[in-house]
């Protein structure tokens, strides 16, 4: 199945499990974290302190509670500090470590929200160009979950993710 870029609240898709562009305490942050804190209800406070914390680079899972999807991965993105701290390997490890617990669980869709890019500053092209290819080096290793969507919250968002579609693999 293609990777596919959806253009809206991640809270309103159809999918298996919505990631959370989360911070380390996993506690209610703002931006997506705070729609999908929204949209799961009280009980996930309480099953985020009893996840934390988590490390960046890493990713947790909770059930989804009230939200649409069946569970919610909290993956830790790097806060953006000019390049040299080795955010690109931190932010590619937010994806793999997500993509790791989905399989675990036998989800058969996920969608991610541009991890970083809000809040943490990491810069949009750039950031897009490190999930397509997390997510195609996971695609070249396993067939699971089948559907994986990027979920974008502007369409010049969507744009960026539509261009490192559209270019081929790197090696
Ligand atoms: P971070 O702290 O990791 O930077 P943010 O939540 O601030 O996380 O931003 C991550 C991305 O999520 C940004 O590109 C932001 O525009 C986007 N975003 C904000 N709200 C939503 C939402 N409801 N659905 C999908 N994406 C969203």
């Amino acid at each position: 199945m293609p990777l596919t870029v959806a253009v809206g609240d991640i809270t309103q898709l159809d999918v298996d499990i919505i990631v959370n562009a989360a911070n380390e305490a996993l506690t209610r942050g703002g931006g997506v974290c705070g729609a999908i804190f929204r949209a799961a209800g009280p009980r996930l406070i309480e099953a985020c302190a009893r996840a934390a914390p988590c490390p960046t680079g890493d990713a947790r899972m909770t059930p989804g509670f009230d939200a649409k999807a069946r569970w919610i991965v909290h993956a830790v993105g790097p806060i953006w500090r000019g390049g040299a701290y080795g955010e690109a390997a931190l932010l590619e490890s937010a994806y793999h470590r997500s993509l790791e617990r989905a399989k675990g669980a036998g989800a058969t869709s996920i969608a991610f929200p541009a991890i970083s890019t809000g809040i943490y500053g990491y810069p949009k092209e750039e950031a897009a160009q490190i999930a397509v290819s997390a997510v195609r080096a996971w695609r070249a290793l396993s067939k699971t979950p089948e559907e994986i969507l990027f979920c974008c919250f502007s369409e010049s968002d969507a744009e960026a993710y539509r261009r490192e579609l559209g270019k081929a693999p790197r090696c």
